[in-house]
């Protein structure tokens, strides 16, 4: 076996005992109280009525106590706290019982014609094995009421055997079947004890099982999240936070094959910062980067509609991918960033076009057919751009 388990043996013995509780209660009570009818009918004729009912209000009493004492330690669970304690209430109400019984016997039985003391001792035999299958999770309180019970008896009928014409073979047999049940309780108990601790393990089994599914899940969770973080990683440029090249391979892509399903419309501008390496030279690279952050926000802000997406291309370049967008609405959104850019005024001496900062645009607006390619997108906003830059910058040229 690859899994197993061991039960504690407090946990093995935690669990007998709620056995023989739960299941010996009703049999043992139920037998007894059955006795006790069966013996005052046959007695009441030959033995004084206050001896038997003195007898059977003391049984009933004892098989009360024995029954609430019970039902107590089942409800408050004293068997896991206190297993002790409700073995030894246990053994003692089991021989307590047994003793009545052959007390009853050796008592009462000598007064009644022998057929009624054999019905007797049978009845006897009979209350002891029922609580047999139903009690011997725990041996001791089985053997207790069966020694309680018939040991007296046996010994007693071999004592006077001269009493009874059977009481010889009476007590031989009771003896007898004392020995047998010791050798033979012996084996069934070992079964229960072995079904009982299979059956432990298997709940234990199923419920660490569930744990362990329960936490795969959710380090399943965990891997997707991380997963998940990574990809967004690896999409970000991290000098503006905007998206980057991979992720504007990926989007164009998406929105031609939409466009193409829904024979939609689709726009793209290319942007480009006019004059940006004079910029660098001057005012330095670092500061060259500020402007690059300083436009990735305004291009946030010129792109309003959802699906838009702002990303950096690369270098000082950056792309505007609009789906649903037409030529107008293209041309709308590239002139708003135009002025936005414009409204900036961050500062620029050495620009032939304005004393600040000024981008370029090439624009293209298309309905993709069968075999457009991201590629071609960029191409053509990128031809556009270029005549911008030949228009004199600062301007917007559509493909
Ligand atoms: P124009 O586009 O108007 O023709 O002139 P330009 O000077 O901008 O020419 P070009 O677009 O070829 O120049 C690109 C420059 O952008 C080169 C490099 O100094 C600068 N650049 C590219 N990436 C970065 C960057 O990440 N940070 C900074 N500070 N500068 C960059
Ligand atoms: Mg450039
Ligand atoms: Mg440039």
């Amino acid at each position: 076996m690859i899994y197993q388990r061991h039960i504690p043996n407090e946990d093995l013995f935690a669990s007998q005992l709620e056995m023989v509780m739960q299941n010996g209660r009703i049999a043992s009570i139920a037998a007894n109280l059955l006795g006790v009818a069966a013996a005052l009918a046959l007695f009441w004729q030959f033995v004084p009525l206050t001896w038997l009912l003195l007898w059977a209000s003391g049984v009933l009493i004892l098989l009360l106590v024995r029954s609430l004492f019970m039902s107590n330690a089942l409800v408050e669970r004293h068997y896991q706290r206190h297993p002790a304690r409700v073995y030894w209430g246990l053994v003692l109400g089991a021989t307590l019982t047994g003793l009545v019984w052959s007390s009853a016997f050796i008592l009462m039985a000598p007064q009644v014609p022998d057929r009624l003391q054999q019905v007797f001792l049978l009845l006897i035999f009979m209350i002891t094995l029922l609580s047999l299958g139903a009690t011997l999770a725990l041996r001791e309180y089985f053997l207790a009421q069966l020694y309680a019970a018939l040991w007296p008896i046996g010994w007693w009928c071999l004592v006077h055997y001269w009493e009874g014409p059977f009481n010889l073979l009476v007590g031989f047999v009771t003896l007898a079947i004392c020995g047998l049940m010791l050798v033979v309780s012996e084996r069934v108990h070992a079964s229960i004890r072995n079904l009982i601790s299979v059956n432990w393990q298997r709940e234990t089994m199923s419920q660490e099982l569930a744990e362990l599914t329960n936490s795969l899940r959710e380090r399943n969770r965990q891997l997707r999240d991380a997963r998940r973080q990574l990809t967004d990683l690896a999409n970000v440029d991290e000098l503006t936070g905007l998206g980057n090249r991979r992720l504007v391979n990926r989007v164009l892509q998406e929105e031609i094959n939409r466009a193409r399903r829904n024979s939609g419309i689709l726009s793209v501008i290319l942007l480009d910062v006019d004059y940006f390496k004079p910029y660098n030279d001057t005012y330095g690279h670092l500061a060259g980067d500020k402007v690059l952050q300083q436009l990735a926000d305004v291009m946030q802000r010129a792109v309003t509609r959802a699906g838009e997406v702002v990303a950096r291309y690369g270098g000082e370049e950056f792309i505007l991918i609009l789906p649903g967008a037409d030529e107008e609405i293209a041309l709308r959104t590239a002139e708003r960033l135009r002025q936005l850019v414009v409204e900036e005024q961050i500062p620029h001496g050495e620009s032939p076009v304005a004393p600040f900062i000024t981008v370029s645009q090439g624009l293209v607006s298309v309905s993709p057919d069968g075999d457009l390619i991201p590629g071609d997108l960029v191409r053509l906003a990128d031809q556009a751009l270029y005549r911008a830059k030949d228009e004199g910058r600062n301007a917007i040229v559509v493909a």
